[in-house]
C-alpha cells in the first residue's frame, strides 16, 4: 500500500500544467471572490525563544471556493501575479489584518501581524501608495515579509519603497532566506529586521550534516548585521533545541501551531490549545 501511494504521487506531478484556458477561468472567478469576502486569512503564530511568548503571527491567504473547497495559496498566487490581480487582493489582505490586529489589541494581545508581499509589488508605485494610505491610517502593528528574490529586479525601487514601508512602521522580515543566492552585501541594503530561515533547511535540520551549519552560520551572520532570526517549519521537539542552543531568536512551524482561523488564534493566545 505504501508503494501504491508513493506510486500516486509520481503521477499526480506529472499532471499536464495549467492551460491558458484554466489561467483565464482562475483569474475570473479570483477576481470575483476578492469582492465576495471568499478569501481568508489562517495566523500562524511566531514564538520569541528567550521571551517564551508569542510576539508576533503570520497571515496566510487561503481562498474558500464555493465549490472547489479551501484553495491553497500556491494554487492561485501565482494567477494572481500574472494577471494583475495581486494588488487588490494584498491591499485586502492588508485591510483584513489591520481590522484582526486592532481587534487582538483590543483583547490585550499586542501581537505584530506579518503578511506576504509578492516582489512585483514592491515596484508598484499605485500599491506603495495604497498600501501606506491604509496603513497610515491606522495604528496597527504590522510587518511584511518579502522573499530575497524579489529585490533583484529592480533593486532601487525595491529598497527605496521598503524604506517608506519601514518608516510607517511596518517591520520588514526577509523570506525563505537561503533559497535564493543573496550575498552579505546585499542584505545590508535592505531595511530588514528580521531573518526567515527557509523551511528546507530547518526540516532538515536534525538529519544531515550540511544543514546544522547553515543554519549556524546564517543565524551569526543575521545577529551581524542586527538582525533578528526566524526559524520556520519547526516540527520537531529535536529541531526546536538545537535551534534554542545556536541562539535563533524566533521559532514558527506545526510543532508549536498550523495557520488558524483567526478565532482559534485567539483561543490559543488565551488558553494555550485549539478548539
Ligand atoms: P511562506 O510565506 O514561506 O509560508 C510558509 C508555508 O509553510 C505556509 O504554507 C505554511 O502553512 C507552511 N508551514 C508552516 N509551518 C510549517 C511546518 O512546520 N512544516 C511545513 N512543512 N510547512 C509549514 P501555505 O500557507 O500553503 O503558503 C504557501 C506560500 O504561499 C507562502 O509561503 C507564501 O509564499 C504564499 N502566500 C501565502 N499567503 C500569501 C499572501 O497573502 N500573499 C502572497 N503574496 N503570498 C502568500
Ligand atoms: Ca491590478
Ligand atoms: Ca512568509
Ligand atoms: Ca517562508
Amino acid at each position: 500500500l505504501a508503494e501504491a501511494r508513493v506510486e500516486y504521487r509520481v503521477v499526480t506531478h506529472t499532471v499536464p500544467p495549467r492551460t491558458r484556458l484554466d489561467t483565464i477561468q482562475l483569474a475570473r472567478e479570483l477576481d470575483a471572490a476578492i469582492d465576495r469576502e471568499e478569501l481568508v486569512l489562517h495566523y500562524q503564530p511566531k514564538v520569541h525563544v528567550r521571551r517564551q511568548e508569542i510576539t508576533s503571527a503570520e497571515a496566510l491567504v487561503r481562498w474558500r471556493h464555493p465549490t472547489r473547497g479551501l484553495v491553497m495559496p500556491n494554487d492561485f498566487i501565482p494567477v494572481a501575479e500574472e494577471c494583475q490581480l495581486i494588488d487588490r487582493m494584498t491591499l485586502w489582505t492588508i485591510r483584513r489584518a489591520i481590522a484582526d490586529q486592532r481587534a487582538l489589541a483590543t483583547r490585550g494581545h499586542d501581537l505584530r501581524l506579518f503578511i506576504n508581499i509578492a516582489g512585483q509589488l514592491l515596484a508598484d508605485t499605485a500599491f506603495v501608495r495604497e498600501a501606506c494610505d491604509l496603513v497610515g491610517g491606522s495604528d496597527a502593528k504590522l510587518g511584511f515579509e518579502i522573499t530575497e528574490t524579489s529585490v533583484i529586479r529592480d533593486p532601487a525601487s525595491a529598497i527605496a519603497n521598503l524604506q517608506i514601508f519601514a518608516d510607517f512602521g511596518i517591520t520588514i522580515a526577509i523570506d525563505d532566506y537561503g533559497a535564493g543566492l543573496s550575498s552579505l552585501a546585499y542584505l545590508k541594503q535592505l531595511p530588514a529586521r528580521e531573518l526567515k530561515i527557509d523551511k528546507l533547511f530547518v526540516t532538515q535540520l536534525t538529519s544531515s550534516n550540511r544543514d546544522p551549519l547553515i543554519v549556524r552560520s546564517t543565524i551569526d551572520l543575521a545577529h551581524a548585521l542586527e538582525m533578528e532570526v526566524v526559524a520556520e517549519g519547526v516540527e520537531t521537539h529535536a529541531a526546536l533545541a538545537l535551534l534554542t542552543v545556536m541562539g535563533c531568536d524566533m521559532v514558527q512551524g506545526f510543532l508549536i501551531s498550523r495557520p488558524v482561523v483567526f478565532d482559534s488564534l485567539v483561543q490559543y493566545l488565551e488558553d494555550g490549545r485549539h478548539r
